[in-house]
């Protein structure tokens, strides 16, 4: 049955490939996106998730275009890399602010017609990093490991009313995030990997589907890792 389906950062990477997942099931998808728009074939809205009126904004107008959200990925995510010593506090912040305060923004919207649905599905993407922590990442695996914590307490808070909240927790994926850091750091990133390679971003979309489909209805509040082995054991 076709469903509502919120992807949030869905213009590129990870987010557009779980977007172009769900609209191959059969699903209303929209998108929100910050700078740049996704190409066409989804309800596009501009929203930056740091923002509580832009969140609310967005909601309103996927309400009134598809209907209520019952399936949201909150994926939207940013890197400011760089070692303790030199990382701002604003840094720090503006990090954690897009990563985990914009997850629980946007949770917390898409709960309410959730949870007068009595159903509904919130995956939050996290990372492998938030687990094994990473040199140069403290803000990210600070926020990355929030979402943990998030989306456990939401699991039990809303799981009365059938609503399951899963982590799903990448490795090294082929997008624009990663593209930044050049050829020989992925390779070695690629190294340290037991499957000895880096994702692709379609990889991501299908455990993110996975945990949307009926298949799914019995798990909440798991971390799913789709990391190559990176982070086994964590
Ligand atoms: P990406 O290619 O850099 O895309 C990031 C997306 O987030 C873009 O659509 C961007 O929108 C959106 N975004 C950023 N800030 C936003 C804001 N304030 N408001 C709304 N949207 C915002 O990143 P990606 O690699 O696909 O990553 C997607 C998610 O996976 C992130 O949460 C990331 O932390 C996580 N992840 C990535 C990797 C990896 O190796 N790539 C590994 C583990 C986890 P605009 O383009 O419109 O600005």
């Amino acid at each position: 049955m076709s469903r509502v389906v919120l992807v949030t950062g869905g213009s590129r990477g990870i987010g557009l490939a779980t977007a172009e997942r769900f609209r191959d099931l059969g699903d209303r998808v929209a998108v929100t996106y910050n700078s740049s728009p996704p190409p066409d074939g989804f309800l596009a809205v501009k929203c930056d998730v740091r923002s509580g009126d832009d969140v609310d904004a967005a909601f309103d107008r996927i309400e009134s275009e598809l209907g209520p959200v019952e399936v949201l990925v909150s994926n939207a995510g940013i890197t400011r890399d760089g070692l303790v010593l030199k990382m701002t506090e604003e840094s720090f912040d503006e990090v954690i602010d897009a990563n985990l305060t914009a997850a629980f923004r946007v949770a917390k919207r898409a709960s309410r017609s959730m949870i007068r649905a009595r159903k509904g599905r919130i995956i939050l993407v996290g990372s492998v990093v938030g687990l094994l922590g990473s040199a140069g990442q403290a803000n990210y695996a600070a926020s990355k490991a929030g979402l943990v914590g998030l989306a456990r307490s939401l699991a039990r808070e809303f799981a009365s009313r059938s609503i399951t909240v899963n982590v799903v927790a990448p490795g090294p994926v082929e997008t624009e995030m990663t593209a930044t850091l050049g050829a020989d750091r992925l390779g070695e990133l690629a190294a340290a990997v037991p499957l000895a390679r880096i994702a692709t971003a379609a990889e991501i979309a299908g455990a993110i589907a996975f945990l949307a489909s009926d298949d799914a209805g019995y798990i909440t509040g798991a971390v799913l890792p789709v990391d190559g082995g990176l982070g086994m054991g964590h």
